[in-house]
């Protein structure tokens, strides 16, 4: 039997969150007391309104396929919401429902990118981004930042990295991985910048929107003389809680909402109607049933913050939304225990997870080999417990 597999899906790298999320559920049911900080999910139960907006949607018979860009009553929930949180303006047809905020961008990746075309990441990037571009065919060019800039690009930066192939530029703020949150100057100049190439077109990631610790949420979307240039990028699994209901939506020009559409109607219909109902409850919610949820993620980011700035060999950044701390670890590499020698953050992360039974992801998932992820998303008491693993585990290398 031919097992040959396409060249599309060899060239393709496993999630490698999903890889140490998986691992450890693997050590796990061999017994081993592993704590996994690799995946980022709110560890939260999706609110009551929610589940209850769900469970109505299915006593009323949302069980049949949806419109493929979704009900346009979520749709305009979603339309609404921008308006309300951001002060965008998109009427409904701009919107496309997607099964997930990582469908909306794998939508968009496939309905814009031809081959050879370019796309500029700002490093360190969410992991998935690269390979969806790499399935469009397109080239990834990846613009790097230190912890010395808070993990930010300059003006420069991305002005060298731009080339007549240049078709998108990607990034997410709140960033997952640094927790890096760009300032409206700072979007404001990319834009002014990005204005001067008219088919260059922004993806701008903001699922994190409502985990921001510093303030207001700022949308590069909201520069009207770049809007035309911009996708939004959002959905309810990060702010809802609602991780395993799988929407997400894209706010978007026309030309490129239909083309979204056009996709997902050949590949996965409209999403799941349940879910659907669901979101839109989130979406119409008023925004303070998050702000628990938000303050235990800040409580919970300064304590790691505070156990962690002291171990030694360690530089941290202050997150300033999402859940994940982006230490550099880099000044481990070359050192050793027992004949061991740790060259790379895989290294580092490989023997965290066998030595010191906690799971954390790879920065070179993320494009940055100097660091590792921790996801806070998680109990105080289990936080404590794996930086004292993380710290004890480190002290070993010598
Ligand atoms: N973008 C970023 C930056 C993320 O961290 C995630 C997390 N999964 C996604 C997109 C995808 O989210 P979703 O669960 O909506 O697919
Ligand atoms: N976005 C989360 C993370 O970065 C979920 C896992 C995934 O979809 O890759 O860990």
């Amino acid at each position: 039997m031919n097992k040959t597999l396409s060249n599309r899906i060899n060239n393709l790298s496993e999630s490698q969150t999903l890889a140490m999320t998986r691992l450890s559920r693997e050590l796990q049911a061999e017994g081993k007391d592993v704590i996994s900080l690799s995946i980022g999910e709110p560890d939260f139960d999706t609110p009551q309104l929610i589940k209850d907006a769900a469970k109505k949607a299915i006593d009323e018979n949302y069980t049949h396929y949806t419109p493929v860009p979704g009900y346009p009553e979520l749709r305009k929930a979603a339309a609404n919401k921008l308006k309300r949180d951001n002060n965008l303006d998109y009427s409904f047809e701009q919107i496309v429902v997607s099964t997930g905020a990582k469908h909306s961008l794998t939508n968009l990746a496939l309905s814009i990118l031809n081959p050879g075309e370019e796309v500029i990441l700002l490093a360190p990037y969410w992991v998935s981004y690269i390979e969806m571009i790499k399935i469009a065919e397109a080239t990834p060019v990846i613009v790097n930042t230190t912890i010395d800039t808070d993990f930010k690009i300059t003006i420069d930066q991305l002005k060298n990295a731009i080339t007549p192939k240049t078709r998108m530029i990607w990034f997410s703020s709140p960033c997952n991985p640094s927790g890096s949150v760009y300032t409206k100057e700072e979007l404001l100049a990319i834009a002014e910048l990005v204005k001067n190439y008219p088919d260059i077109i922004i993806v701008s990631d903001e699922i994190y929107e409502h985990i921001n610790f510093v303030g207001k949420h700022e949308s590069i979307a909201q520069f009207d003389f770049i809007k035309d240039q911009v996708v939004v990028v959002n959905g309810v699994s990060k702010g809802f809680a609602m991780t395993g209901w799988r929407i997400g939506f894209i706010a978007a020009p026309k030309w490129i909402a239909d083309a979204c559409t056009k996709m997902q109607g050949q590949f996965t219909s409209g999403t799941c109607s349940i879910a659907q109902k669901a979101a839109q409850a989130a979406l119409e919610a008023d925004t303070s049933i998050v702000n628990d949820m938000v303050a235990a993620f800040q409580r919970r980011k300064e304590l790691v913050y505070d156990l962690m700035k002291d171990i030694p060999g360690i530089k941290m950044n202050q997150p300033k939304g999402a859940f994940y701390f982006f230490p550099d670890v880099s000044s481990y590499y070359g050192k050793s225990y027992n004949g061991e020698v740790i060259k790379d953050a895989t290294d580092l992360c490989m023997f965290l997870l066998n030595k010191g039974l906690v799971a954390l992801v790879s920065g070179d998932a993320f494009g940055n080999p100097e660091c590792l992820r921790i996801s806070y998303a998680t109990s105080e008491e289990v936080l404590k417990e794996s930086i004292n693993r993380i710290k004890n585990t480190l002290a070993l290398l010598k």
